[in-house]
Formats: C-alpha cells, sequence, structure tokens
C-alpha cells in the first residue's frame, strides 16, 4: 500500500509517499521561514502564495525521489485542519486535483493526528497510549485507546509551549521561530532565576504558559529597571527548565493514572533537547511504559506523518469526498 500525503496546513509546503504506514519512501519539505523571518512570525497571505507557488515542484520532486508515479498510489491524505486556512486550501485542492484527474480515494486527517502518527514511522503503536503533543499551536495529552480514537484528557488555557518559546525568543532578540535558538542557549546557561510552574487544580491535565511567559518579560524588565542586565542564557535555561517540569511532570502523572503502554512525544516542540532527555530519564523509571520520541524532521510539520495516519484511517474505510474544504477549528476528538 502507497499513500500520498499532502500537507499545507502552515508555513511548510510538505509532500510525502508512505508504504505500509510505516515506510518513508518519500519526504519532502519546503519550508517559508525564510520569508517569515523578517516579519517575526507566519504571515498567512505570504504562506497562501508560496505554497501555490510550490505544491507542485514538491509534489513531483517527491515522485521523483520515491520512484514512483501517481499510478501506484493507493490513497490520498492531505491536511484538513487545523491551520491557516488559506494555506490549508492549497493543499486540499492539490489532493482533490489529483484524486478526481486520477480516481483515487482521499482521506482527511487532523494535522495534529499526523503529529501523532510520526510516531509510528518509528514503533509500531500499543495500546493504550498516551500523546504528549507540544507544537506552535497545541499542546496537549491525547489518550488513545485504540487506531483513530483521540480523547483530549489536558490541554493548553491560553499560550502553547512552541507560542512560547517564539515570544520569550523575540524578547530575547532571537529570530523566529525562536524555539531552537531558546534550546541552544538554555543549554549555555543554569536555570537559576526562579520562574513560577503552573499546576493549576490538583489532578488536572491542563497546562498554562502565558504566566511564565509574562513572568519572563518582567524578570526582564524589572531588572532593566535597576541598571542590571540578566544573561540570556540564565533566562533560556529557567524558562525552559519551567516548561520541561510542568511538561514531564504532567506526562508521567498521566501515563501511570491511565496506566498506558506507550506515551509518543509529538509536535515541533518535541525536537527541543532539553525535553528529550528530560522525558527519558522520567520514563527510565517506568519500566512497563516505552517511550518513543521521532527523530528531528519528523517533529516539525511534514507530510510523512499525514500519510501515516491517513494509511490507518484509510484501512478504517474512512474516505473524503470532492466536497471536502479546510477545516481551520478541526476537533481531533471527532476524527475517526
Ligand atoms: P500546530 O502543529 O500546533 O498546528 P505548527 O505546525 O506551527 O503548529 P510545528 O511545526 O509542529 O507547529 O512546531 C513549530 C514550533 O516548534 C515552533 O513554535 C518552534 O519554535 C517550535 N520548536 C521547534 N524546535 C524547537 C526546539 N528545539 N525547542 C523548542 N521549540 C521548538
Ligand atoms: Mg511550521
Ligand atoms: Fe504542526
Amino acid at each position: 500500500q502507497l499513500i500520498l500525503g499532502i500537507e499545507t496546513s502552515c508555513d511548510e509546503t510538505a509532500v510525502a509517499i508512505v508504504k505500509n504506514g510505516k515506510e518513508i519512501v518519500a519526504n519532502i519539505v519546503a519550508s517559508q521561514i525564510e520569508s517569515h523571518k523578517r516579519f517575526g512570525g507566519v504571515v498567512p497571505e505570504i504562506a497562501s502564495r508560496h505554497h501555490v507557488e510550490q505544491v507542485t515542484l514538491v509534489l513531483e520532486e517527491a515522485f521523483r525521489q520515491g520512484e514512483v508515479g501517481i499510478e501506484d498510489i493507493d490513497a490520498i491524505a492531505v491536511t484538513e485542519g487545523p491551520g491557516l486556512v488559506g494555506a490549508l486550501l492549497i493543499g486540499v485542492n492539490a489532493a482533490k486535483a489529483l484524486a478526481f484527474a486520477h480516481n483515487i480515494p482521499l482521506v482527511n486527517v487532523h494535522h495534529i493526528a499526523g503529529h501523532i502518527y510520526a510516531n509510528r514511522l518509528v514503533e509500531e503503536m500499543k495500546f493504550p497510549l498516551l500523546s504528549l503533543v507540544v507544537s506552535g499551536g497545541h499542546t496537549e495529552l491525547v489518550f488513545m485507546k485504540e487506531h483513530g480514537h483521540f480523547e483530549v484528557i489536558g490541554e493548553t488555557r491560553d499560550d502553547a509551549a512552541g507560542e512560547a518559546y517564539d515570544k520569550v525568543a523575540r524578547v530575547l532578540g532571537l529570530p523566529y521561530p525562536g524555539g531552537p535558538h531558546i534550546d541552544c542557549l538554555a543549554h549555555e546557561g543554569t536555570p537559576d532565576l526562579d520562574l513560577p510552574r503552573a499546576w493549576l487544580e490538583t489532578g488536572s491535565y491542563d497546562f498554562s504558559f502565558s504566566g511564565l511567559k509574562s513572568a519572563v518579560i518582567n524578570s526582564v524588565h524589572n531588572a532593566e529597571q535597576r541598571g542590571e542586565k540578566i544573561a540570556p542564557e540564565t533566562l533560556a535555561a529557567s524558562f525552559q527548565a519551567s516548561v520541561v517540569d510542568v511538561l514531564v511532570t504532567k506526562a508521567v502523572q498521566a501515563a501511570k493514572e491511565y496506566k498506558v503502554k506507550q506515551v509518543l512525544l509529538a509536535g515541533g516542540v518535541a525536537a527541543n533537547k532539553g525535553l528529550r532527555t528530560a522525558l527519558t530519564t522520567a520514563f527510565n523509571d517506568l519500566k512497563d511504559v516505552q517511550l518513543v520520541i521521532p527523530p528531528l524532521s519528523l517533529c516539525t510539520d511534514n507530510a510523512a506523518m499525514i500519510a501515516a495516519a491517513g494509511s490507518i484511517l484509510f484501512d478504517k474505510g474512512k474516505r473524503a469526498d470532492l466536497t471536502l474544504n479546510g477545516n481551520p477549528g478541526l476537533d481531533i476528538s471527532i476524527h475517526n
């Protein structure tokens, strides 16, 4: 079985071909970061225009790299949402055009389901499992009792982890996207600054990062007023320590309560070295839970993850018709 995956939800135009839901045959990502950098964030209109320019080229490149033709494809999996509506529409329409022209089944995929299924390209999934999703727009703990079943047991009440990283990076004068820069800086400093951790109510698996973000900004301003300056490495290390502490603690608690067999790390912030190390250490002590962490290239947006999720949904009989539209607010819990 060969699935073609198409992903254009944000600022990456991505196409991949995946065999049997697990094996990457081709994986092409055209990033637009350079075009958005000078604006300090993704500009939706620019993103859509780039997707239009890139999508055909990226498709051709994927077929070239995979050494397969469109006639070999069993289904086309495309990101339906969530994301930027204008960006989503480009991928959805490319997928619909190919599906219609070549009479190939079409499968709509939730972007976060894709991030979670990136793990299936690394390791077979064992249920029940828990996924810690940490990305630019999402921070949530998702419980899965079987393929295609997603239950959000906790989520952020304000900023997503990646969003907090990018906003703090801005305060430190680092380029967009700031996550990787803070990660590097954090490793050069020590977490000496005492920053808050939002544990919320006992037993809650929800998150909150806006208070932490404000605390970092206040620390910088208060130091300035005293005519002092906190070393950026110290700020980065302290901020990262706070984020990682909460994410790891809640993931461990949830893994125990839900008695899961696996914990899957997912989303762009899964590329964070501090988070990867802390999770690995924490789950070393939990012998009956297997921690799976995807390689860096499968953490940030790509289409192999969409094809991997699409493969399972296709096997379960899920199909989209040509009325499929981009859905910026798509809910994962009804996605099966
Ligand atoms: P979503 O998946 O929620 O729709 P998105 O697709 O924009 O959002 P991703 O591409 O999954 O988000 O992840 C991008 C985010 O990951 C950015 O906020 C970026 O700063 C963050 N990120 C990437 N690498 C790292 C890192 N090493 N440390 C921390 N954050 C990182
Ligand atoms: Mg992105
Ligand atoms: Fe994403």
